[in-house]
C-alpha cells in the first residue's frame, strides 16, 4: 500500500512538473504543413533581446488560414529570397495559437545586424489596421516566458518592436502601441 501511495506521489509530481514546464503549446512545423530548412545556423542561449514584428500580410482566425499564410510565407522566403527557412523563430496567428518558425536555438532573418543576438517572433496581419486580441497578446508573452524558462532568453532582455532597431514601420501602429506597455520594452 505504501510503495502505491509514494508511486501515485511520484506521478502526480511528474505530471505537475511537466505541466509546469510545458508553457504554450506551439503548433509543429509539421502541423502546418511546413518544409524543412534548407540549413540551420545555431542560435545562442541567455540573448538579450526579442524583437517583435508582423508579417504585414493576411490576417487569419483559423488554423487552416494560418497554415495556409504560413506556407505562403515561408515560400517567400526559401524560393523568392534564397533563406533557408521562414524568416521569424514564431509566428503568432489571429485564432492565438503561436506557431513554429525556425524555433529554439535556430539564428532567424528577421532584423539585420540583430538576429544573432535575438529571437524575432512575428505576428500574422498587417496591424496598421488589423487589431491584437487578447489571446494573441497571451500567447506572446506566454512565448518570452517560456524562452526565458528554458534559458534561449537572459532574465532581463529588452524588448524590441522592429522599427526601433531597422528603418521600417513594423510591427504597425496597433503592436507599436502595445508591446510599449510590456515589462521588458525599452525605448
Ligand atoms: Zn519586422
Amino acid at each position: 500500500m505504501v510503495s502505491k501511495a509514494v508511486a501515485a506521489l511520484v506521478f502526480a509530481v511528474l505530471v505537475c512538473s511537466q505541466h509546469a514546464v510545458q508553457g504554450v503549446n506551439v503548433v509543429s512545423k509539421a502541423e502546418w504543413g511546413g518544409r524543412a530548412p534548407n540549413y540551420r545556423v545555431a542560435l545562442g542561449n541567455y540573448l538579450n533581446y526579442a524583437i517583435i514584428h508582423h508579417t504585414a500580410g493576411n490576417y487569419c482566425e483559423t488554423r487552416a488560414a494560418c497554415a495556409q499564410q504560413l506556407r505562403n510565407i515561408q515560400s517567400y522566403h526559401m524560393d523568392s529570397l534564397g533563406w533557408p527557412d521562414i524568416g521569424y523563430n514564431f509566428l503568432i496567428g489571429g485564432d492565438g495559437a503561436v506557431y513554429e518558425g525556425r524555433g529554439w536555438n535556430s539564428m532567424g532573418a528577421h532584423a539585420a545586424e540583430w538576429n544573432s543576438v535575438s529571437i524575432g517572433i512575428s505576428f500574422l496581419g498587417n496591424f496598421n489596421w488589423d487589431t491584437l486580441e487578447p489571446n494573441m497578446i497571451a500567447s506572446a508573452q506566454g512565448l518570452l516566458n517560456d524562452a526565458v524558462n528554458r534559458g534561449q532568453l537572459s532574465s532581463g532582455y529588452v524588448l524590441y518592436g522592429h522599427r526601433q532597431v531597422s528603418a521600417t514601420e513594423c510591427p504597425g501602429t496597433h503592436i507599436w502601441n502595445e508591446i510599449r506597455g510590456w515589462s521588458h520594452w525599452k525605448a
